[in-house]
């Protein structure tokens, strides 16, 4: 469809050049090379002219002729009805916004080329909105297909095309990369794009639409080898990088820790420990992604690498996405471990003045050996005497930059400490081998034994009656039960009034009983006080917005109600299902939604009552979804793969690992100048 932009062509009213620079620049396209890079979404084929009798109703067609009428209408509203004619057949163009410019430009006697849909109106055939230009008899036509790019609404179409055109010519397209690492059929990089820009209208279409045109896997390819190069490089460089040796001592604090637990480990969890025990020994800083589904017991796992740390004479710093989060750490920790006389202090940013400061220098004369905290963990302020190992928590729930910032927190001394992530949300393996070349990564697929599993039911919200009536009979048996409102991102004020609302209804119908409200907004003390009455077993009913997310842990808990559970990720629904069936108590998860249904959200609740699996949610997830979102890209600001599909073109994938190897160890100055090329400054982000 051709669009208000298209048909500004030379007509439009002049804009502020800058305010389309900066939009170039918010787009990202600030050197030649980005410009060059920015491909078009379609094509417009402007190489022929059409006869209008012999244009056919639905088809988009460019047509050449005389103004031979042109007249603003007001009914039905206003707008500009012009009549052009080829001498073949006359149409109407029919505009509902214009300037003053288009009039000229369409007045009558003047010759025009137009290109748009053609249809059947009720007047006669006609086209509504269709680009136009004014040309004299006999002017050339396009010898190649127009671009179409993405754009935004501040930056014109033309203007767009005009700085892709010039900037594809200044940019430097010489070839970097040695033939011989290239697959063979594929044009060099400067054919490709120039094609890709400008294709000739001979070219299969669909070629170019499903993207497997050797110009497009040229591009593919170039894109995924940097991908390859920069992950590669990462993982070389920190191959290089000192850590302490933090040794297993028999008898030492990890077997007391062991022997004080109230349950023996799983399999799977003595392995994930046993892997991540030969990482600690060895004088390379560990760089391990522990994945394992909710309830998998991860926390102890976590404890038990802490206590070899310590042990060996290290701090241990273990970091959450949220106070929550932290708080429970803590006491989880705390319990464990002080009674082996390990010192655990407590750092969060609502922590304030005396306590703060006893806090800091806690850490700063290292006599607490492990820190728990959110974020505040890395603040400048905090300077820690020893630190031999850092935990994250949930740790896709941080941003790129925060991961960065800890990052390069960590490399103060001549030792970099070590860094165990932990995570719920388990990455399908075609990513892990994309993205995170530079991680190695342990899995706990077991959960601990004697747990139920949890049944989960789907209601249209037409059943909040019924549904209110079964939280009575849980309570009844002395059962705990969460009611989840979901997060409005646009509107924090209706996300509280949702949950208000709930909130209020809940404590009518349970008039004996406790029902609790947590929400972000409210202080972290009040929230601190809520959790504990749950966690005590005072309060029956918690109503929460999405704080409860992660890792609560509160094994009375029976039944969840998920309210709108069409708003909620797939895997942020795995999330929240985990809070519950933490005990033995067999449980129960409803998820209620308001139709109309989308598909996706039709699909995402299918999966969730259909399989438990974290593994096969992500694997949905990710097929619902696509790579991008999954990895939460937007939010995260890493340069994901604009070309590239990664199940698509696993072949290109192993290619590209295949040549950046063998580029790195060959060619090292054509490496660093292709990852400059593709990633600019942006390399740092795929090493967080
Ligand atoms: P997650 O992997 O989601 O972080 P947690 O570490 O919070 O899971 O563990 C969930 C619950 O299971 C906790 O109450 C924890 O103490 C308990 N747990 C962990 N490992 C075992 C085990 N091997 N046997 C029994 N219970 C366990
Ligand atoms: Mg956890």
């Amino acid at each position: 469809m051709p669009t208000a932009a298209t048909s500004s062509r030379d007509s439009a009213p002049r804009r502020d050049k800058s305010a389309a620079q900066r939009a170039l620049e918010k787009m990202g396209l600030v050197r030649d090379i980005d410009l060059a890079l920015h491909l078009p979404l379609r094509y417009e084929d402007e190489t022929r002219l059409v006869r209008l009798a012999d244009a056919r109703e639905g088809e988009t067609a460019q047509v050449e002729g005389i103004v031979t009428d042109s007249q603003v209408q007001f009914r039905p509203r206003r707008q500009l009805v012009v009549t052009l004619d080829d001498g073949s057949d006359t149409i109407h163009l029919r505009f509902f916004s214009f300037y003053p410019s288009h009039q000229k430009t369409l007045s009558v006697g003047r010759r025009v080329r137009v290109r748009g849909e053609l249809r059947g109106g009720f007047l006669g055939r006609e086209m509504v909105h269709p680009s136009f230009k004014a040309v004299e008899p006999g002017a050339p036509l396009a010898e190649a297909l127009t671009p179409v790019y993405p754009t935004t609404a501040q930056l014109p179409q033309a203007y767009l095309r005009k700085a892709v055109a010039s900037a594809l010519e200044r940019a430097p397209l010489d070839e970097i990369l040695p033939a011989h690492v290239v697959p063979p059929g594929l044009p060099t990089l400067r054919e490709a794009l120039h094609f890709l820009h400008h294709p000739r209208p001979d070219v299969s279409v669909a070629t170019l639409e499903d993207r497997s045109h050797p110009a497009w896997r040229r591009l593919k390819f170039e894109e995924l080898l940097a991908q390859q190069l920069s992950q590669l490089q990462a993982q070389r460089e920190r191959a290089r990088l000192r850590a302490p040796a933090l040794p297993v001592r028999e008898g030492g604090l990890q077997e007391r820790l062991l022997a004080a637990l109230p349950f023996s480990l799983t399999e799977a969890q003595r392995r994930v420990v046993e892997e991540i025990a030969r990482d600690l020994q060895r004088g390379q800083p560990m760089h391990r992604l522990l994945q394992g589904d909710v309830g998998s017991g991860k926390t102890v796992v976590a404890a038990l690498a802490a206590a070899i740390a310590i042990d060996a004479g290290w701090q241990c710093a273990l970091m959450a996405p949220t106070e929550i989060l932290a708080e429970q750490h803590f006491h989880k920790l705390v319990g464990w471990l002080e009674p082996l006389g390990v010192g655990v202090a407590w750092l969060t940013g609502s922590q304030k003045g005396k306590a703060r400061q006893a806090m800091l220098e806690r850490v700063a004369d290292g006599s607490a050996q492990l820190v728990v905290g959110t974020h505040a963990v890395i603040q400048d302020q905090v300077q820690f005497a020893k630190l031999g190992l850092a935990l994250i928590d949930e740790q896709h729930r941080f941003g790129v930059a925060q991961r960065l910032r800890l990052r390069q927190k960590l490399q103060d001394g001549p030792l970099e400490p070590h860094l165990l992530m932990m995570s719920a949300t388990p990455i399908p393996r075609t990513l892990a081998m994309t993205y995170y070349a530079d991680l190695d990564v342990s899995t706990i697929d077991e959960l601990p034994p004697g747990r139920t599993p949890v049944v989960t039911k789907v209601f249209a919200d037409d059943k909040r009656e019924q549904v209110i009536a079964r939280i009575r009979e849980e309570v009844a048996r002395g059962r705990q039960v969460y009611w989840v409102c979901p997060l409005i991102e646009e509107s924090e004020v209706l996300d509280l009034q949702n949950a208000t609302e709930t909130h209020a209804q809940l404590s009518q119908a349970l008039p004996d009983r406790m029902v609790g409200l947590l929400h972000g907004r409210m202080p972290a003390a009040e929230k601190a006080a809520v959790m504990s009455l749950f966690a005590g077993g005072q309060m029956s009913v918690l109503v929460a917005t999405t704080v409860i997310e992660v890792g609560v842990d509160v094994p009375n808990a029976s039944l969840m109600v998920i309210e709108h559970a069409e708003r909620f990720g797939l895997s942020q629904l795995h999330q929240l299902r985990g809070r519950v069936g933490r005990g033995a108590v067999a449980s129960v998860c409803v998820l209620l939604y308001t139709p109309p249904l989308s598909d996706t959200g039709k699909a995402r609740l299918k999966a969730m009552a259909e399989t438990h699996d974290g593994f096969e949610i992500a694997r949905r997830d990710l097929e619902i979804r696509g790579p991008g979102e999954f990895l939460g890209a937007r939010q995260s600001g890493a340069p994901l793969l604009r070309f590239a599909d990664l199940q698509e073109d696993l072949p290109l994938v192993q290619q590209a690992r295949h040549a950046a190897r063998r580029l790195l160890d060959q060619h090292p100055r054509a490496a660093a100048a292709h990852v400059a090329r593709w990633l600019g400054g942006k390399s740092e982000y795929l090493k967080a």
